[in-house]
C-alpha cells in the first residue's frame, strides 16, 4: 500500500519535472534568449564560461579581462 503510493507520488514527480525541465529550453530555442547561467564561448581562448561570469564587448563574450585585454 505504501510502496504504491511511493511509486505513484514518483512517476508524477517525474513527469512534472521533466515537463518543468523542457519548458524553457523550448523557451530559449525560440527566443534565443540567454540567461545567467548560459554557457558562452570565450572569443580569445574559447573557453566556455557562465554567461554571469564573462565580459561581453563588442558582441563577443570574454572569460577574464585577461582576454578582453588581450584584444584590444
Ligand atoms: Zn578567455
Amino acid at each position: 500500500m505504501i510502496l504504491k503510493l511511493i511509486l505513484i507520488v514518483g512517476i508524477i514527480a517525474a513527469i512534472y519535472f521533466v515537463f518543468f525541465k523542457k519548458k524553457p529550453r523550448i523557451f530559449k530555442d525560440t527566443k534565443e534568449e540567454l540567461d545567467g547561467s548560459d554557457m558562452v564561448e570565450c572569443a580569445t581562448c574559447a573557453v566556455y564560461s557562465q554567461l554571469d561570469d564573462s565580459i561581453l564587448s563588442n558582441g563577443k563574450y570574454y572569460c577574464s579581462k585577461e582576454c578582453l585585454e588581450k584584444v584590444s
